[in-house]
Parts: structure tokens; sequence; C-alpha cells
């Protein structure tokens, strides 16, 4: 057995390298100028900030936002997910535990039941919960106030978000895929705090393989610098970062399994299309929404697809991506 073994958990390295301030968050800069602007109001009023939704893709930095929000807020971050939260009981604990200024995050928030999203309305809206005690003719409800607090929504399918919800979110930020010079300024940042050297050739190469995402290109980081550690002196170049992503089968453009799939599809079922979502959808076996709101942004950033009026098209570089010849214009 190898003596080089990888100690810290996954969670354990995500956290490490987690920005804690604004000012390290890379990229998403519109977003970063305006949390900044309202951090700052909320402060010099003395007020709890206001709720803040954030969307987009998995990877991209919603709860390290929420992290750094609390944390430049100098409040407390108590941390939920949609599906954890199943009874009003469930939320009515967490929201009366609450101290003023206090930062709840609810991750996946659109799967959160339509009882406790009801129950949520009036605790966002005026910091008042009604809790219905007993059951039958001696049923009473009583009106609990809380102290103000900022509640922080997170989802990747804010299609799948009711528009009540959606409307008690006084600040609404999405996240976009991020570019491959702000995602080589993170690798660096990260390989400084793992305390380990790269070359900028090397990080750029992690960068434009790692789908626009922060939290793969950490995860390649860590995974190259084992191969340096074993194969090299520890030092990451280029020349071991392209043997490592080799080995770990990543697509050189930094696409997953289901991008091909969904490129494969429109391809070889429906000759580069124009071909309906629902059709893809079907074809590859993952949800509609999802796909629009989280393979399709990425697939179409980079220039591989194309939204028409009648459909979804593959682009040239999408052909030449899977090894095909692309169509002639002639042939359209
Ligand atoms: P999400 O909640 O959107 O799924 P996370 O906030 O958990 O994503 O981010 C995943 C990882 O990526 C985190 O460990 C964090 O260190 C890193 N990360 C995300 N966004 C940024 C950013 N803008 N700058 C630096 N690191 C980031």
């Amino acid at each position: 057995m190898s003596t080089i073994r990888n100690i810290e958990s996954d969670l354990e390295f995500e956290n490490k390298i987690r920005p804690q301030e604004l000012q390290n968050f890379a990229g998403q800069e519109k977003i970063v100028e305006n949390l900044r602007i309202f951090i700052q109001a909320a402060l010099m009023r003395g007020d709890s900030l206001d709720h803040v939704l954030l969307h987009g893709p998995p990877g991209l930095g919603k709860t390290t936002l929420a992290n750094i929000i609390a944390n430049e807020m100098h409040s407390q971050l108590k941390v939920t997910s949609g599906p954890v939260l199943d009874k009003p009981g469930d939320l009515a604990g967490l929201l009366t535990n609450l101290n003023p200024g206090d930062v709840l995050f609810i991750d996946e928030i659109h799967r959160l039941s339509p009882i406790v999203e009801e129950y949520l309305y009036s605790a966002m809206e005026d910091y008042k919960i009604d809790i219905v005690l007993d059951k039958g003719p001696s049923a009473r409800s009583i009106q609990i106030e809380l102290a103000p607090f900022t509640l922080i929504g997170a989802t990747t399918r804010s299609g799948l978000l009711t528009s009540p919800l959606r409307a008690r979110f006084g600040i609404q930020c999405h996240l976009e895929y991020y570019d491959t010079a702000v995602l080589s300024g993170i690798v660096k940042r990260s390989a400084r705090i793992l305390d380990v050297s790269i070359d900028d050739d090397a990080a750029i190469e992690i960068a434009r393989r790692s789908r626009g995402t922060p939290r793969i290109v950490n995860a390649l980081l860590r995974r190259v610098r084992d191969f340096a550690m074993v194969k090299g002196e520890g030092h990451i170049d280029l020349a071991i970062t392209r043997m490592a992503l080799t080995a770990l089968n990543i697509d050189a453009r930094g696409l997953d399994q289901m991008d091909n799939r969904i490129l494969q599809t429109i391809i070889g079922k429906f000759n580069g299309g124009p071909v309906g979502l629902n059709t893809i959808a079907t074809a590859v076996g993952e949800d509609a929404g999802t796909i629009e709101e989280v393979y399709e942004p990425f697939l179409i950033m980079e220039g591989f697809l194309k939204r028409t009026p009648r459909g979804r098209e593959a682009t040239e570089t999408a052909f030449r991506h899977l090894g095909l010849t692309p169509p002639t214009l002639g042939d359209t």
C-alpha cells in the first residue's frame, strides 16, 4: 500500500480552501459588488440583511457565498436543506433558536414541502410564525415572534421555485459558470493554501478542463497533486498535469458524461438538430429542467450548443469534439 494517502476528507478539504471573505471570492464581479453594498448598508443601519436567493448550477459558490455573507455581517450561520425540513415543527425549531442578525442557509430550497414553505412566508415577511398546538377541537394556534434574521436560499433549479417564495427574496443572484482566467486564479490560490507549487500553464490546463466550476477545479488540483508527489518531485508542471488528467480520463474540454451524452444524442440521433428540449431529455434520461438550467448554459457558453427557435442545435465545435466531421453548409 502506498504510504502517501489523502488524509483529509472531501468536506475538510473543501472547508480548508473555501474563501471566507468577499475579497477572496473570485469572479462573479457584479454579484460581489452588489453584495458588498447591501452588506455595508445593512451594517450601517444596524439591520439584518434582506433575504438572499442564490441560484445557479452546482459547485459555483452558493454555499461559499452564504458563509461569506454571515462572516461579513459578523453573524452566525445555521445550515439546513429543503429535503431535511419535512415538518413545520423542524423549521419552527430552527427559526425560534435564531439570534438577531443570524443567517439561516437553506440549500436545495426548491425541495421544501409546500406546508413548510408556507410557514416560511410569514417568518420571512414579519419575523413571526404561527404554531398550531393540539389537534382536533382543542387545536389552537399561538404566534411566536422571531428575531430578525436573514434567510439565504440556494437552488440549482430556480425554475421549480414557486413565485410567492421567490418574491420574498429582496436580493436575487444568479451565479454563472467561470471562465478559464478566473478558474486558474482559484487553482493558484488553492495550491498556495495546500502548500504545493504550480506553474502558470499547469494552472490554466486544470482550469480549462474543469467545466467552468470551482468545485471541479479544486478536486482536479487535489488529484494532480497526488500524481506530482508520486511521479514527480511534488511540483505541478504542465507535463505532470497532462499525464494526470489523461490517466483520470478527464475530457479535453472539461465536459462530463452527461454533457457528452447530450451532444452525442443531438448529433447521433437527430443529425445535429434542431431538436426540442423535451425530446433530448427523454433520449438522455434526464429531467428537461435540469438540462436547461444545469447542462445547457455551460454547453452554450463553450460554443457546443445553440438555441434556435426550432430547438437545440449542435455546433461544428461539438462535431469536432466528438471526432466527427461537421456537415457542410450544403447538407443542412
Ligand atoms: P455550491 O454551494 O454552489 O454547490 P460551493 O460554495 O460548495 O458550491 O463551492 C464549491 C467549492 O468551490 C468550495 O470549496 C469553494 O472553495 C470553491 N469556490 C466556489 N466558488 C468560488 C469562488 N468564487 N472563488 C474561490 N473558490 C470558490
